[in-house]
C-alpha cells in the first residue's frame, strides 16, 4: 500500500532538497509532480485540487523562500497537510470510540457486501476484549444471506466473545432491540451489531440500515469500506453518510496493494474520521488508524520531518549559528562535540539523532559498536568539562599529561578520556569528509535551521 506514491513522492523531495535555494518556480514544478503522483494514486480529484492549493501557497510563502532548508521545510508542510488530510485532528488510537457511556455501548456496523464487515465486527470485539477489558456481545442482522448469522457465531467461537442466540426468521430491526436488551439485562459494556451488506449500494438496504439506526439510536456507526476499491470506497462512503448518521470509518484491506487514494480521499470527501485499519485475514489483524504514522509511510521522510520538528522545538539559535559556522568550515573541536551531546539529550538520545544527519554517522558506529552509549553522555560531558578552554578548541594539544590530568578532574580513567578524544576525531574526519563531498552546506544550513 502507498508504495508507488510513496517513491513518486520521494523523487520530487529528492530534487528540492538538494537545492539551497527555492524558487517560486521550483515549489510550483515540484506541486505539478505531486499533484500528478496523487491522482495516479487514485485519490479524489476534489481532494487533490485542495490539497495541492494549500501546500502551494504554504510552500512559497516567505517562511519557505527565506529558510536555510527550504527543501526540508517543504517535505515538513507537504507533512502536515497528508497529516490533517488522513485526519489528524481526529482523536488518536484507543481514544477513538464513543463507547464510555451508560452501558450498552452500541456500535452499529454498515458496508456492502465482502468489504470484511463481519470479519471487522469481529475483530473489534476481540480488541475490545483484550485491549480494553470490555464485555462485548456481537449480533447479526444479516437475514438476507444465510449463513451470516452462524458466521458471525463461528467467529464469536474463535475470538472467545459472546453472539446473540440465533432466532430463525426474526427481523432485523427486532434483533437489534433484542441484543441490546439481552447486553442491558445481562450487563454487557459493548453491543456490536453486524448489519447486512448488499453488492451495491440500494434503497432497500438503505432504508434497513435507517430504520436499525433510528430504532437502536447506536454511539457509533462505523463503515466498513474495502480500500482496495480506490475510489468506488470514496463514492461509497458519501452514499452511506447521505442515509445514515455515519460517526467513523474503518478501511480494509489495508494491507494489500491498494494505491492509497481511499485512505487519502475518505476523510475530506465524508467529514468523517478513519478510525480503524484493516490489516490482514486475521482476527488480530486491525490497527487504530494514526494519521502520523500514515503520513509518515506515504512520505518516507520522518527522519527530516522529525529533526525539523524537535530542531525547531529545542536549540537555542545563538548556539545553533555558531556550530554552523564552524562546520562549515570542516572543524569539530570539544567544544562543539559539548554542544552536540547537550543537543542529543534534549533531542531524545543520541541514537535518535545519530541516524538522521549524515556526518553522526561516526558518532553512530561508535555508539552501535558500544563504545558509547545513552548513560555515558553525561560522563563525556564531565569530561570535556575538565579541559581547559585551550585543550577543547585545540584537541592536538592533548598529552598522556594532560590526559591524565582530566580524567582525574572527571573521576574517570584514561582509557574513556581516550574514547572522547576518538570521538571527536571521528567526528572532526567525518566533517571534514562531508566538507569535501561539498555536502557541508546542507548540512550547515541544517544546524542553523535547528535554532529556529
Ligand atoms: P462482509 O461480507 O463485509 O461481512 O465481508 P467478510 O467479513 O466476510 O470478509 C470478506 C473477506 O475479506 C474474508 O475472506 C476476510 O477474511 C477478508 N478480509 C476482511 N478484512 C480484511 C483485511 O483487512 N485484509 C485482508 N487481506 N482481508 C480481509
Amino acid at each position: 500500500m502507498f508504495d508507488s506514491l510513496s517513491d513518486r513522492l520521494g523523487s520530487v523531495f529528492e530534487k528540492l532538497r538538494g537545492r539551497g535555494a527555492l524558487t517560486e518556480l521550483d515549489v510550483r514544478a515540484a506541486m505539478r509532480e505531486v499533484r500528478i503522483a496523487l491522482l495516479e494514486a487514485d485519490v479524489a480529484l476534489s481532494v487533490v485540487k485542495q490539497f495541492i492549493d494549500e501546500v502551494t501557497e504554504r510552500a512559497i510563502g516567505a517562511e519557505v523562500v527565506r529558510s536555510v532548508t527550504p527543501g526540508q521545510q517543504v517535505v515538513k508542510i507537504v507533512n502536515d497537510a497528508l497529516v490533517s488530510l488522513l485526519g489528524g485532528d481526529a482523536p488518536e488510537g484507543d481514544n477513538q470510540l464513543n463507547i464510555d457511556v451508560t452501558p450498552p455501548a452500541v456500535i452499529m456496523m454498515v458496508g456492502l457486501q465482502g468489504s470484511g464487515k463481519t470479519t471487522t465486527t469481529a475483530k473489534l470485539a476481540k480488541f475490545l476484549t483484550e485491549k480494553k477489558a470490555k464485555k462485548v456481545l456481537m449480533a447479526s442482522l444479516d437475514v438476507a444471506r444465510p449463513a451470516a448469522q452462524e458466521q458471525l457465531r463461528v467467529l464469536g467461537e474463535q475470538t472467545k466473545v459472546a453472539t446473540l442466540p440465533i432466532i430463525a426468521g426474526q427481523q432485523p430491526v427486532a434483533i437489534a432491540e433484542r441484543a441490546r436488551q439481552t447486553a442491558k439485562l445481562q450487563g454487557f459494556d459493548v453491543v456490536l451489531l453486524d448489519t447486512a451488506g448488499r453488492l451495491n449500494v440500494d434503497t432497500a438496504l438503505m432504508a434497513e440500515m435507517a430504520a436499525i439506526a433510528g430504532a437502536t439510536k447506536p454511539d457509533e456507526i462505523l463503515l466498513v469500506v474495502d480500500a482496495l476499491t480506490g475510489q468506488d470506497a470514496v463514492n461509497v462512503a458519501s452514499a452511506f453518510k447521505a442515509e445514515v448518521p455515519l460517526t467513523g470509518v474503518v478501511l480494509t484491506r489495508m494491507d494489500g496493494d491498494a494505491r492509497g487514494g481511499a485512505a487519502l480521499s475518505m476523510r475530506a470527501v465524508t467529514e468523517r474520521p478513519i478510525k480503524f485499519a484493516g490489516t490482514g485475514e486475521k482476527l488480530d489483524a486491525l490497527e487504530a488508524f494514526d494519521a502520523q504514522r500514515v503520513a509518515g509511510r506515504i512520505l518516507g521522510m520522518g527522519d527530516i520531518v522529525g529533526l525539523v520538528e524537535r530542531a525547531s522545538a529545542n536549540i537555542e539559535q545563538a548556539d545553533a549559528e555558531k556550530l554552523a559556522a564552524k562546520l562549515a568550515k570542516g572543524q569539530f573541536d570539544f567544544d562543539d562535540l559539548r554542544g552536540q551531546l547537550k543537543q542529543m539529550k534534549a533531542m531524545g538520545g543520541l541514537g535518535a539523532l545519530a541516524g538522521m544527519i549524515p556526518g553522526m554517522a561516526a558518532a553512530k558506529k561508535a555508539m552501535d559498536s558500544g563504545a558509547i552509549d545513552e548513560k555515558v553522555l553525561g560522563r563525556m560531558e564531565a569530561i570535556i568539562l575538565s579541559m581547559t578552554p585551550k585543550e577543547r578548541a585545540k584537541p592536538e594539544i592533548l598529552t598522556a599529561k594532560r590526559k591524565i590530568r582530566i580524567a582525574k578532574g572527571a573521576g574517570t580513567t584514561v582509557q574513556e578520556v581516550n574514547k572522547v578524544i576518538k570521538m571527536q576525531l571521528d567526528m572532526a574526519t567525518a566533517m571534514k569528509k562531508l566538507k569535501k563531498m561539498g555536502g557541508m552546506k546542507g548540512m550547515a544550513a541544517m544546524m542553523a535551521k535547528m535554532g529556529g
